[in-house]
């Protein structure tokens, strides 16, 4: 049975397979890793039962701690050295140091959190990892 998006387009799976980096790059955006125009999230991290345009199922893939995982791995690779820099450089006030390098480590974990748990949920879709549901 030929499987079709909402449009009459065959869908990733029928094309070419589950193409990991394709998959990647759709749930880096948060789309659906399948068809790419379904958003993957219903909320700021809730991944949606199935996909709103194809009808994926999604419920199955569970990023548990990954997410959290690559973001402080990634914010602290970035920060720490920033930080070190700055420190040494220009020797700011503790208080401007502070405030200065907390937005920044909040802002860019809320930037990345949402996005590598799509990219988690995407990399299991196309390594058809299951979990148990
Ligand atoms: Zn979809």
């Amino acid at each position: 049975m030929r499987m079709l998006n909402y449009k009459g387009e065959p869908l990733m799976e029928e094309i070419v397979g589950r193409d990991l980096k394709i998959a990647l790059k759709r749930g880096w955006r948060r789309k659906c890793p399948n068809c790419g125009r379904g958003s993957m999230m219903e909320s700021y991290l809730v991944v949606r039962q199935t996909c709103s345009k194809c009808g994926q199922e999604l419920f199955h893939h569970r990023a548990d701690d990954g997410p959290a995982y690559l973001t402080v791995l990634i914010v602290g690779h970035l920060m720490a050295p920033a930080l070190l820099y700055v420190y040494t450089k220009w020797r700011p006030e503790p208080l401007t140091m502070l405030f200065i390098f907390g937005i920044g480590c909040l802002g860019l974990s809320l930037y990345l959190l949402p996005r590598l748990k799509g990219a988690i949920v995407a990399f299991q879709w196309a390594k058809k990892l299951q979990g148990f549901a």
